[in-house]
């Protein structure tokens, strides 16, 4: 046990909090407890009976006890094609161990807290996605303070497991406004449950609308509560989804789609990553120039989740593990900071001595970031697992009517569909003109003449290729020609050179080859990742870092299209959402 684990062990093997002097579960039987307080007092499996999508939602993940046995349930009555959504919110996340030896006392869930735990969600500050296909399930954790969580939660669940600590030991679990939000993304008919009936807990509750009833308790304890909002439940609709383009953005959101239980309908004019995705091989890097604002926060989501997901694709990740070079003191102090935030897993992230970093780059190098979850990938991989079968189509317009016809240059509808995702990078444009997206060409350029060398980057990266190094790029803004150009191979020699001379120098004589292609970004440089008309949205605006964003925006995306939970909180879809252009220059209309 670490000695900042938020837990001890009773004598008798049980998990007890050190921080609130509190148990996590009953002492006498506390999966039978759960059952009995969570899983019956929100009316389960009744509730879900009927039901396409389900959301429940808890308060304190704990050991993943409650979690368990509700997938537990949900495995051997769920309805046919359903999906559970489970968002649950742990201010103090405890290691895999901890979890697997408190969750060890019940072999009847040893499967699913095996499962569970191999899949443990990440423990640092920001939302994790835990993907469990068997049960045709997905986790969200919120590692942060509850009224954090909730606040930011764009979800409403259908059924709530309030389990905090005991009110008298921790209040703040129990305030009025953690309550108040609880309502507030409460489904109509929702059902919430807790073991405690005390009167701060009951009335807080009726106070934010539910009706309130106490039952006979379990064990020992005489009484727990049932709680209920008003309404009727409405499920999700079924809907048909159109993913116009199949690079990164695309084959994100045809996975992140099938992935809720919907089938997506490609549509791409040329093959998939014939644009900005089509390199043999591309870096997988958390964003470290944006500080540790809540833009920060969100690029460091989305790189946790692409790693996560790419670590799936068999044969995807070529290499693991990515230095990123400091060779100025103000990047030293900057690196220094992300490394002690509390943005990255534990170990993520490492600063190495100048020797150190030189010890493994071969050569006089400067002060490095070890990245050593960073990845190495290659783009055509992940493509032909995510996309499917395109439909092969250009996309020359739109018309709305009950959804969207997308209708190709002769004026043939090529589908009808009940929403349409851009994810055409700056084609995008052509379908949806008020987009503020700009072109920037790059270059990447690689040899394979067997020289074999680190993943690195400093503005400028190196990356291992089978038999031989890619390195780049070049950026070069509103220039659209896609062509290789000779003299661009030379600026990426150049820009190599001036980090890793020697490197450069063993390739000064091979030949290159190389690729171009036309990114879009955007004035404030941040993605475009939200809704521009009703069933319309676009996954566009990601530069060079689409491999980094696209799986997590397009989960986002996916969830808003087939209203499911959004894995990003709700500041972060305000970061990338489309109509923030427009909504800037109408504060600055107002303010001038
Ligand atoms: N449901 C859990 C299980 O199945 O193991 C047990 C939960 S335990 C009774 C309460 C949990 O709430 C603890 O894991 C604790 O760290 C967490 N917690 C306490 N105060 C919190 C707060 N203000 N915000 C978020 N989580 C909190």
């Amino acid at each position: 046990m670490s000695a900042d684990s938020p837990l001890s062990w009773t004598e008798d093997g049980q998990p007890r909090s050190r921080l609130f002097g509190d148990v996590y579960f009953s002492a006498e039987d506390g999966l039978a407890e759960t059952r009995a307080v969570f899983l019956h007092g929100c009316g389960l499996p009744d509730a879900w009976l009927g039901r396409r999508r389900f959301v429940v939602a808890e308060l304190g993940f704990g050991t993943g006890l409650n979690i368990a046995a509700l997938l537990d349930l949900w495995r051997t009555s769920r309805p046919a094609d359903a999906h559970l959504h489970v968002f649950s919110i742990e201010a103090f996340p405890i290691t895999a161990d901890e979890a697997a030896r408190a969750l060890a006392r019940w072999p009847e869930l040893s499967e699913i807290a095996d499962l569970l735990v191999r899949r443990w969600p990440g423990r640092a500050r920001g939302r994790h996605r835990v993907d469990l296909p068997e049960f045709s399930a997905t986790l969200d954790l919120a590692v942060m303070d509850a009224a954090e969580a909730l606040s930011g939660w764009q979800g409403s669940a259908d059924a709530w497991f309030l389990d905090g600590f005991s009110p008298a030991l921790n209040p703040q679990m129990w305030s009025d406004e953690v309550l108040g939000l609880v309502a507030a993304r409460s489904a109509p008919g929702a059902r919430a449950a807790t073991f405690t009936v005390a009167g701060h807990v009951r009335r807080g509750l009726a106070a934010a609308g539910f009706a309130v009833e106490k039952r006979p308790g379990f064990g020992r304890k005489r009484e727990r509560l049932e709680a209920r909002m008003p309404g009727a439940a409405h499920d999700a609709p079924r809907r048909r989804v159109a993913v116009v383009g199949a690079g990164i953005a695309g084959a994100s959101l045809a996975r992140a789609i099938r992935a809720l239980g919907d089938e997506p309908i490609v549509v791409e004019a040329d093959r998939p990553g014939a644009g900005g995705s089509g390199n043999p091989a591309g870096l997988v890097t958390p964003r470290l120039d944006a500080g540790l604002g809540e833009a920060a926060r969100l690029f460091a989501q989305a790189f946790a989740r692409a790693t996560q997901l790419y670590a799936g694709v068999p044969g995807a990740v070529i290499h693991q593990g990515v230095l990123q070079l400091a060779p100025e003191p103000r990047d030293v102090d900057r690196f220094s900071r992300i490394v002690d935030s509390d943005a990255f897993e534990p170990g993520a992230l490492a600063m190495l001595a100048p020797e150190e970093s030189s010890r493994r780059l071969h050569e006089v190098a400067p002060h490095a970031l070890d990245q050593t979850s960073a990845q190495v990938v290659r783009p055509e991989t992940i493509l032909q697992a995510w996309v499917g079968q395109p439909t092969r189509a250009a996309v020359a317009a739109l018309a709305p009517g009950d959804g969207w016809r997308l209708i190709d240059h002769d004026g043939r509808t090529i589908v009808e569909v009940d929403a349409v995702v851009l994810a055409a990078a700056l084609n995008s444009r052509r379908l949806a003109p008020d987009l503020p997206l700009q072109p920037v060409r790059g270059q990447a350029s690689w040899t394979r003449d067997g020289t074999s060398g680190p993943a690195a980057a400093w503005g400028g990266y190196v990356l291992p290729l089978d038999g031989g190094l890619l390195f780049g790029a070049t950026h070069d803004r509103d220039d659209e020609g896609a062509e290789v150009r000779p003299r661009d191979h030379q600026r990426n020699r150049e820009t190599l050179r001036a980090a890793l001379p020697e490197l450069a120098a063993r390739i000064a004589d091979a030949a290159l080859e190389g690729r171009a292609s036309i990114r879009a970004v955007t004035p404030d440089r941040l993605p475009v990742a939200g809704q521009l008309a009703p069933g319309l949205f676009a996954l566009t605006g990601l530069g060079s870092r689409g491999l980094s964003l696209a799986p997590l925006l397009a989960e986002h995306l996916a969830a808003l299209a087939l209203e499911a939970p959004s894995p990003i909180t709700a500041a972060a879809a305000d970061l990338v959402a489309p109509d923030r252009f427009a909504r800037r220059a109408a504060r600055r209309g107002a303010s001038s």
